[in-house]
């Protein structure tokens, strides 16, 4: 019999670990439980022979994002500026430079009709709806649709207008996300989070589902099942369902039932030189041939990188492919887009973000079209012992690993309002399997 619990979090991405940190300094005994061998969820830095760090996953900071900086500060993570400078390019074979111009004139106009129409679109409406509204040249509508798929990682179709409009609104800045990488990786962010917690997290514990007791949670585990008096679930909300308890009230069912997840592969294509440059361009490329398609410059030394992210249907058409024929297809578009001859790719890391038995798929979930407004209101006033967090509830930065930390602190912070402020450790004890 270990020492009872206060509360249990689920997930060791950066929503989890943000919890544990808020819930330990207030004095609560907690567990960190964690599928993964590894904290970071989607975060994950994998280091090369060379000792460089490559982001599979999140990777882009802007400098607004408070609480990604401030950790970065705390724990004394370098900052690395991204590449500036240069000229937006669009993928459109044929194209001129006057459809192309209008076509990104349009793309931004697009986006800020979405946020201005936030909290007045039908919930039954999607992307594809409000993309089939407007009055657009043809360029410019694949261009926005190609967009769509890939910040959505999914079909502009399958994507609730009202939650892109409320999400965008929701996005804490006036300027890019792209401004700024970690040195040393957001995975060496999670490492670090996750190395100072008073009780390390329990890698390699899978939760397999919850049950309720009189005021407390039961958290079943292969390895036994936790005891505690509040649980944390901060796992992909597509994927809560899956562990919630039968009690869980209808509007909350409801709104989880209303998460998807998305696809999205990235890579990072090395080259001896930043080709694009010598075009004037700054990296930046969306392919409106390859509609899902998104490159970016994050080259930060010599030589020239360039990222690229495929989300939505076009993630799952590649990931039905051998690695070597998707790499070619992604590096092929990469010179056709810029227009500019490209040298031999020296060498190339990709991951593919879909259909992970815990993280699910995409940059976060997104609701369905049809699906309710508010179910994000609904998972956060619940009242019971079981509080959700993760980026797909944030208030400020959805979708990014800061709306993660503020999801997780302010799941830490209605834990504690149950709790009754900081608590003394009372009901939870450990119970063997
Ligand atoms: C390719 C890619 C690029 C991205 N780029 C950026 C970027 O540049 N900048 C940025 O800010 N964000 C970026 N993001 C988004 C960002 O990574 C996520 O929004 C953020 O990390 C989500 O954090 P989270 O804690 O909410 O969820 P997750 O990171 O998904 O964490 C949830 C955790 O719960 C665990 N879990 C799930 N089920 C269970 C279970 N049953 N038992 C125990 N554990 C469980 C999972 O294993 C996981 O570790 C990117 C994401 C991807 C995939």
């Amino acid at each position: 019999m270990s020492a009872p619990l206060d509360v249990v979090v689920v997930g060791a991405g950066f929503a989890g670990l943000a919890a544990t940190q808020a819930l330990e300094a207030a004095g609560c005994r907690t567990a960190l439980l964690e599928a993964l061998e590894r904290p970071g969820g989607r975060a994950e830095t994998v280091i090369g022979a060379d000792g460089s760090a490559w982001d599979a996953g999140a990777q882009f900071i802007n400098g607004d994002m408070r609480r990604v900086l401030g950790l970065a500060r705390r724990f004394g993570l370098g900052l690395v500026a991204a590449p500036v400078g240069g000229r937006s390019a669009v993928h459109a074979p044929g194209a001129g430079h006057a459809q192309v111009r209008l076509a990104l004139a349009e793309a931004e106009a697009f986006e800020a009709a979405v946020i201005a129409g936030a909290g007045r679109v039908d919930d039954a409406a999607s992307l594809a709806d409000l993309v089939g509204a407007e009055r657009l040249s043809p360029l410019g509508r694949s261009v926005i649709r190609s967009a769509i798929a890939e910040l959505c990682c999914a079909a502009p179709e399958d994507v609730s207008a009202a939650w892109a409009a409320e999400g965008d609104a929701r996005y804490g800045s006036d300027r890019d996300d792209v401004e700024f990488f970690l040195r040393e990786g957001f995975g060496g962010l999670a490492a670090a989070l996750a190395a100072s917690l008073r009780s390390a997290p329990r890698l390699g514990t899978p939760v397999l589902g919850l049950g309720e007791g009189t005021g407390t949670v039961q958290v079943h585990t292969p390895r036994g099942t936790l005891v505690a008096a509040a649980v944390v679930l901060a796992v992909p909300m597509a994927r809560a369902a899956r562990l919630a308890p039968p009690s869980l009230p209808a509007e909350a069912r409801a709104a989880l039932a209303g998460f998807r997840e998305g696809a999205v592969i990235k890579l990072a294509l090395r080259y001896a030189e930043p080709f694009w440059r010598y075009g004037g361009f700054a990296g930046n490329l969306r392919s409106a041939a390859l509609p899902g398609l998104w490159f970016g410059d994050t080259s930060t030394g010599e030589g020239g990188t360039l990222t690229a992210l495929a989300g939505g249907p076009l993630a799952r058409e590649l990931a039905a492919l051998p690695a070597e024929a998707r790499i070619s297809r992604i590096a092929a578009a990469a010179a056709e887009g810029f227009g500019v001859a490209a040298p031999p790719l020296l060498s190339c890391d990709e991951r593919l973000w879909l259909d992970h038995p815990t993280l699910g798929g995409g940059y976060s979930g997104h609701r369905a079209a049809g699906a309710p407004s508010g179910a994000e209101a609904a998972l956060t006033r619940l009242d019971g012992p079981i509080v959700f967090a993760g980026t797909d509830l944030a208030a400020d930065f959805p979708g990014f690993v800061e709306g993660a930390i503020a999801s997780g602190e302010a799941a830490a912070a209605r834990v504690l309002g149950k709790l009754g402020g900081a608590p003394r450790a009372r009901q939870g004890a450990l119970l063997a399997a």
